[in-house]
C-alpha cells in the first residue's frame, strides 16, 4: 500500500511552544491504506504531531494535507468531518453511561444532526443497530449495556476505537493504543486493530516495536522534533541512527 496516493501529508510543519520548537519541519507522507507508525523517544513530538494532523493544535508553519486538500489550522470539529478521526482518551468515556449509547452518540455526532432531531424522529433505532455491529466488531457484542466506567482497561480501549470507528474516517489515528497494557490485552488489540483496518489509513504512535513490527507499514521515527528516518518498517528497523537513538535513550 507503500506506492498508492497520499491519504494525509505534511510539509515544512513546524509547531512553536513560546520559544521552544517541539515540531521542527516535519514532513510527512502516509500512503493511503497503510498502516504507518510515527516513534521515537519521549519529548520526541508524537502527540504535538497528533495534535497538529487533528487540529487540536495549529501549525506554527507549514502545510497539512487530506486526499490533497488543504486542511491546515482547521478546528478539530472539521478536520473529524473531512475523516480523520482520532481514539478518544479513556478521560473522555462516562462512566455512568453504557458502552453502546457511547457509540449511538458518536454515530449521531457523525451526522451533523443533533440528539433532538433524531429523538423526535423516532429513528434511533438505526444506530441502535449499527452501534451494536461495531460492539461487535471490537469484541464488545456482549458489552452493549455495561457501563463504561465498568470495563476493564483494555475493554475500554476498545470503546474508545468502537467511538472512532462510529464516524467511518478515512484516516484512524490511534494514540498509544497498547499503553498500559499486559502481554494479552497486547496481543488482542494487534488483532484488534488488524482487524478493523480493512482499507483504511491508520496513523499509530506507538512505544512498543513489537507492536509497530506487527502492523505498521511505514515508520517514521521523530527525535527532537525532526524526521529521523522514514521508511518500510524492516528498514527502519536496521538503520543505525535508529538503533543509537533508542539506546541513548
Ligand atoms: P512525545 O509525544 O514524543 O513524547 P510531545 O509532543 O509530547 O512528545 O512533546 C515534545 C516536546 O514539546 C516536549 O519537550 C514537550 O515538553 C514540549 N511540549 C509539548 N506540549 C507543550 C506545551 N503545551 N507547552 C510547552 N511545551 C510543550
Amino acid at each position: 500500500p507503500l506506492d498508492g496516493p497520499a491519504a494525509l501529508t505534511a510539509r515544512g510543519l513546524i509547531r512553536d511552544f513560546r520559544g521552544f520548537r517541539a515540531v521542527d519541519q516535519v514532513d510527512l507522507t502516509v500512503a493511503a491504506g497503510s498502516v504507518h507508525a510515527l516513534v521515537g523517544p519521549n519529548g520526541a513530538g508524537k502527540t504535538t504531531l497528533f495534535n497538529l494532523l487533528t487540529g487540536f493544535l495549529a501549525p506554527t508553519a507549514g502545510r497539512i494535507e487530506l486526499d490533497g486538500h488543504d486542511i491546515t489550522g482547521l478546528p478539530p470539529e472539521r478536520v473529524a468531518r473531512l475523516g480523520v478521526a482520532r481514539s478518544f482518551q479513556i478521560t473522555s468515556l462516562f462512566p455512568q453511561q453504557t458502552a453502546r449509547t457511547h457509540v449511538e452518540l458518536a454515530l449521531q455526532s457523525g451526522t451533523g444532526l443533533g440528539w433532538r432531531f433524531w429523538r423526535s424522529h423516532r429513528l434511533l433505532e438505526r444506530f441502535s443497530a449499527r452501534a451494536g455491529e461495531l460492539l461487535d466488531l471490537v469484541g464488545l457484542g456482549d458489552a452493549g449495556d455495561t457501563l463504561a466506567g465498568s470495563l476493564a482497561y483494555g475493554r475500554k480501549r476498545a470503546l474508545e476505537l468502537a467511538i472512532a470507528l462510529a464516524l467511518d474516517p478515512k484516516v484512524l489515528l490511534l494514540d498509544e493504543p497498547t499503553a498500559g497494557m499486559g502481554l494479552e490485552d497486547v496481543d488482542r488489540t494487534v488483532e484488534l486493530i488488524a482487524a478493523v483496518r480493512d482499507g483504511r489509513t491508520v496513523v499509530l504512535v506507538e512505544h512498543n516495536m513489537s507492536v509497530v513490527g506487527r502492523l505498521a507499514d511505514a515508520v517514521t521515527v521523530l527525535q527532537a522534533g525532526r524526521v529521523l528516518v522514514e521508511g518500510p518498517y524492516e528498514q527502519v528497523r536496521t538503520d543505525p541512527r535508529v538503533i543509537e537513538a533508542y539506546l541513548g535513550s
